[in-house]
């Protein structure tokens, strides 16, 4: 029994070593999928699915408020292997803020994803990537990197499934496409945005809080 495990565990390195480093030979590049405005429970979960079963990671950019609301899916973003980053607590326009309520917009949401588990934010998303030099100095005040995006999948205003993969097959080395969590159409484009990704050599990367470019997952 015991050589049988011990064959077992043989056989499952040896295809281990075999198989990461033709994975990691078919990577050209890194970039960054982003969805932002979670986590909820009516669309985290498949989101998740879709991406665990395409092979591909994220960062998720959580609101606060559903952090707060919904900590379990926090979990789940991590357990899943995402990376999970600041979209401020109540997704208001931030350069209408005065810097006490981006303070506030900000540091709860730090607090309020950390809480769930979801470790410390490093990156920053301002909603409508709408940002000044408040909401940049604030940022930087809680030790956040500002990551707005290289490509917008136009998801948000109803783009199609084409669409939506088309804007994928847009990214470079390195660079970042905004998507949103809730979208029927951002979910439906979620295998082909893996299969174009493949085709080019490109694989899912987490953003550097360093760069604000994607890069080789740590
Ligand atoms: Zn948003």
């Amino acid at each position: 029994m015991r050589s049988a495990l011990l064959a077992a565990a043989a056989c499952a390195a040896a295809t281990l070593v075999a198989v990461t480093p033709a994975q990691a030979a078919t990577c050209n590049g890194y970039v960054g999928l982003t969805f932002d405005d979670g986590p909820s429970n009516a669309h985290t979960p498949a989101l998740l699915s879709a991406l665990q079963q395409n092979g591909l990671r994220a960062t998720m950019f959580n609101e606060g408020q559903y952090a707060a609301a919904y900590p379990a899916q926090v979990r789940a973003q991590v357990t899943a292997g995402m990376w999970v980053g600041n979209h401020s607590y109540t997704h208001p326009h931030l350069p209408q803020l005065g810097q006490a309520q981006v303070d506030s917009e900000i540091s709860r949401t730090q607090q309020a994803i950390a809480a769930a588990g979801g470790g410390t934010p490093r990156l920053f998303r301002p909603p409508y990537g709408e940002t000044n030099t408040t909401v940049q100095s604030v940022a930087a005040k809680y030790g956040l990197r500002q990551i707005i995006w290289d490509v917008d999948s136009q998801d948000w205003n109803n783009a199609s499934v084409d669409a939506i993969v088309q804007a994928a097959g847009r990214l470079g080395n390195g660079q970042i496409i905004l998507m949103h969590e809730w979208p029927a159409n951002t979910l439906a484009a979620i295998p082909r945005i893996a299969q174009t990704l493949r085709n080019r050599g490109l694989c899912p990367g987490m953003i550097s809080p360093q760069t604000g470019r994607a890069v080789a997952p740590a």
